[in-house]
């Protein structure tokens, strides 16, 4: 990518309506545009980087059997009567509409219902079964509170998975298969050793709580008691004496922390799909009802969080794995040699398919340097006359160590990425 190509500069000034560090970093480093409180736009590099996260998420999906689809954003209000969600008080965050012919509409906050809905078309026998689905979707909730930048958006991006089981011991085990490909997500993302799995409120079954994946990081909104050794722990919610014993946590060594939560887990039984009468017929043509998992990822959210949680006084620092590339180029004189050594350097790095933006623009050197910064690209490579003529200076974002390397060091460095 060449910068004099990007039309989304970045920005001198820190937006005054926007409180949140991730989305003033995001927006002064041209990745997002904010529309309004809790609503952004992508701009191309906020694109890579949300692309990629969703990449990651979806090839661990993938690889534990779930198919992705795209369910529908309007969705008909008679599948949210039959579960009685339509006019659930508790779900005050929903956005509806309402068709010219006065037909009421949901916009999706979430989609248990029209899944359930639309499988039943193609379930009936023990044969049909396990399903497991998974998409990534722009969700909409009408937040009360949107002042945590892309952690908290009216707007966001999910991928929510679903799984139909025949019966509690099977979905139990898939359960814990995906409990396994989060934290294999995490990992990819950089965020593991910060990352807790915390029992919560909510769910059917799994002793009545649902999990979460809760990032630990000072901006959090949640409080949870963690023991560290277990990498285990439990949300304030439902901190009580006697849910520490119902799950086997030692209270004395439980310490408080505050979490984003990245992902949350549930275990749905048959609450969903014996109201909406999806069922299968076993190998003795018995009726039976189906088990149902949910299993959301805060895809935007974890890009806000990331930014947020890597951040430093001169900008942003992506994990290689989500950076929109892995190498800011930069040439600190514009004389015929230097343009040319930095185009071959382009074209080589390409061919490597090593991701690289060009700072080709017009503009002083020193700004291009606080630009580099600014967008927490991984290296930054600079081509000067102070340099020998066969060599590059390597700067690491994230320790900040400078290195001079020819090209084959240069090379070997960034291959092994
Ligand atoms: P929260 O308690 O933070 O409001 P939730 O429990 O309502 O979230 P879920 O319905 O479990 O959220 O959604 C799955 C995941 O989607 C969450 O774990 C979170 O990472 C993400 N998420 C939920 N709400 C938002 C939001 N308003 N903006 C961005 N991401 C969100
Ligand atoms: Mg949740």
């Amino acid at each position: 990518m060449r910068l004099s190509k990007l039309f989304s500069n970045t920005s001198k000034g820190v937006p005054s309506d926007e409180a949140a560090l991730n989305a003033r970093l995001l927006i002064q480093a041209g990745y997002v545009h904010k529309e309004m409180a809790g609503v952004y736009s992508y701009l191309p590099l906020g694109k890579l980087v949300l692309d990629k996260i969703s990449n990651i998420i979806k090839e661990e999906m993938n690889k534990i059997d779930a198919l992705e689809v795209q369910m529908s954003i309007l969705q008909p209000k008679d599948i949210w009567e039959i579960t009685d969600r339509w006019d659930d008080r508790k779900v005050d965050n929903w956005f509806k509409t309402t068709l010219k012919s006065g037909q009421e509409l949901g916009i999706g906050l979430t989609h248990e219902e029209p899944i359930v809905d639309s499988l039943r078309s193609f379930v009936d026998s023990y044969k049909d079964l396990p399903i497991y689905v998974y998409q990534v979707q722009t969700k909409f909730r009408n937040e009360l509170r949107a002042k945590s930048g892309l952690l908290r958006g009216r707007e966001f991006l999910m991928k929510d998975m679903y799984s139909f089981s025949l019966n509690e011991v099977e979905h139990k085990i898939y359960y814990e298969k995906v409990v396994n490909a989060y934290f294999k997500i995490y990992k990819k993302l950089g965020i593991r050793d910060k990352t807790y799995r915390v029992y919560a409120d909510g769910g059917i079954f799994n002793k009545g709580f649902s999990d979460e994946f809760q990032t630990v990081i000072d901006i959090g909104e949640d409080y949870i008691y963690l023991d560290q050794d277990l990498k285990l722990g439990i949300n304030k919610e439902i901190y009580s004496d006697q849910n520490i014993k119902k799950l086997g946590l030692n209270k004395d060594k439980l310490v408080v922390k505050k979490g984003v939560e990245v992902g949350n887990i549930f275990s749905l039984g048959s609450k969903y799909t014996d109201a909406l009468g999806l069922k299968y017929t076993d190998k003795t043509g018995q009726e039976n009802s189906i088990f149902m998992g949910c299993y959301g990822i805060g895809v935007s959210r974890l890009m806000g969080l990331i930014a947020e949680l890597f951040a430093d006084d001169k900008g942003l620092v992506w994990p290689d794995s989500i950076s929109p590339a892995l190498v800011y180029l930069i040439t600190v004189n514009t004389d015929d040699s230097s343009l040319k050594k930095a185009e071959k350097l382009y074209q080589v790095l390409t061919q490597n398919k090593i991701e690289v933006i060009y700072d080709d623009r017009d503009k002083r050197v020193g700004e291009k340097f606080v630009d580099a910064d600014l967008l927490g690209i991984p290296f930054r490579v600079v081509i000067s006359s102070k340099i020998d003529q066969d060599k590059f200076e390597i700067k690491d974002r994230t320790t900040q160590k400078i290195e001079i390397a020819d090209l084959d060091g240069l090379l070997k460095k960034l291959l092994k990425k």
